[in-house]
């Protein structure tokens, strides 16, 4: 993926972060079609397609829903609605500090500092009034943090227009889908208001073709996870942060393309015995735990040219997927809907007892042949924090790796910056890793 460039916004003056967005990724598209890399075209068209999607809602006569947290996403789009989730804000900006910090900094006039920059940075687009366009509606739910209960229902007040929350319980089990996948039957009545649409034939079949589509989505994402499971790994571990839009795009053909893509494109490597990292030799595989580190993703191309280590999965991205069997069985769709909600990434591990969290550990650890374990501890993030010590216990004692905690914050890149976090990480890897930095000796 290209990086994103620079600052291209006055700072005086009021800034329309979807134009900016917008004009950013397509700025990135035309710089690679002009250096002619038709080869990783896919990896950008994605994302100018998504914000796109966003910004021209209303032109192409569709509502635009604005959501935080895991909501039924699918059933938003089978009645039309352009469903923008609320986390690529941070997660997009994080790399441009002056443009997170304006809004983080706006946040932090009415919020404690100690709030999850992911929540701060939203918030803060949301009280300088600078998203650039109007929400029809906002959907949130009640997980995955006290961060985001704090922040939504802000935000509810200050779009000020309808909105519908759902309660999302901790527990993950048959009563917890069913609590939720009520509540998915009350949100059909409520969307046909809001749209003027009715729950008719018609709307069922949209709903089935994206859940269809949904399901496609999810066959090629756990492919993809078969892949990095080989070693070596074919797929860099900046991949893992594109494939986190399988998230909130599910039931969408650009999802589906991206991926397939990606996989053809792995499948061919494997097959010619190359890779797509950034190492001529794979050395280790390392887990992230906790949160990815959008404000500087670069970290990872680091450790794969320094160290030959491949990060080959990480804990917020990691993403069993839900396959849809019944596709003409509402009863049983709007259950995997609820299964879907709770086990998305974030929420699978972070919301709820930290058994959950050991569970992704074991799928990870296991299945992933991890040796190198990096707890990127964002700072936010105080509950998954709380159980870290518990956490990286289990993975000593049961896989043998000792963990590394750096704090971070995932999204403000002022906290932390990229030379610390190199010899913070460079330490460990050489002192208690006995990793050859074979950069620095060439
Ligand atoms: S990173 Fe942690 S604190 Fe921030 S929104 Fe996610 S769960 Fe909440």
């Amino acid at each position: 993926m290209a990086n994103t460039p620079k600052q291209n916004f006055d700072p005086t003056k009021p800034v329309n972060m979807i134009d900016l967005t917008c004009e950013q990724v397509d700025s990135i598209y035309q710089h690679m079609l002009t250096k002619g890399m038709p080869e990783i075209m896919w990896t950008v068209d994605i994302q100018k397609s998504s914000w796109e999607e966003i910004r021209d809602a209303h032109k192409n006569g569709k509502k635009l829903v604005g959501f935080g947290g895991p909501v039924p996403v699918t059933l938003l789009r089978a009645f039309d609605c352009v469903p923008f989730f609320f986390d690529t804000i941070p997660t997009r900006i994080a790399s441009m500090e002056d443009l997170c910090s304006r809004f983080i900094d706006e946040t932090e006039k009415y919020a404690p500092t100690s709030m999850c920059a992911i929540d701060k940075a939203q918030l803060g687009v949301a009280l300088k009034h600078e998203l650039g366009v109007e929400l029809d509606a906002f959907v949130h739910a009640t997980v995955p943090c006290d961060s985001a209960r704090i922040a939504y229902p802000m935000m509810e007040r200050l779009y000020d227009c309808p909105c519908y929350t759902f309660d999302l319980p901790f527990r993950h089990d048959d009563k917890g889908f069913r609590y939720v996948a009520d509540q998915i039957q009350a949100f059909v009545p409520w969307l046909e208001e809001l749209t003027g649409l009715k729950w008719d034939d018609e709307r069922k079949a949209k709903f089935k073709e994206i859940n269809e589509l949904s399901n496609e989505a999810h066959v090629y994402l756990k492919k993809l996870s078969d892949l990095r499971k080989k070693t070596p790994c074919v797929l860099p571990g900046r991949m893992l942060v594109l494939n986190e839009m399988a998230g909130f795009l599910p039931g969408t053909q650009m999802l589906v393309d991206m991926l397939k893509t990606q996989l053809e494109m792995g499948e061919m490597l494997a097959d010619m015995g190359m890779t797509a990292t950034k190492c001529p030799e794979e050395k280790y595989r390392v887990c992230l735990m906790q949160n990815m580190l959008w404000s500087n993703t670069g970290i990872m191309d680091w450790m794969e040219k320094t160290y030959g280590a491949i990060t080959v999965m990480d804990g917020f991205g990691y993403q069993e997927g839900v396959i849809f069997d019944d596709l003409d069985n509402w009863e049983r769709v709007k259950y995997q809907t609820a299964q879907m909600m709770l086990f998305a990434p974030m929420i699978h591990g972070a919301t709820g007892p930290t058994d959950y969290w050991l569970k992704v550990i074991d799928k990870m650890y296991e299945e992933y042949s991890v040796n190198v374990s990096i707890f990127m501890g964002h700072v936010g993030c105080k509950h998954t924090w709380a159980s870290g010590k518990i956490v990286t216990d289990y993975i000593q004692e049961k896989y043998g790796i000792p963990t590394l905690y750096v704090d971070v914050d995932a999204v403000d890149p002022r906290y932390k910056s990229n030379d610390e976090l190199r010899a913070q990480i460079g330490e460990y890897m050489e002192s208690v890793v006995g990793a050859h930095n074979y950069r620095k000796d060439a």
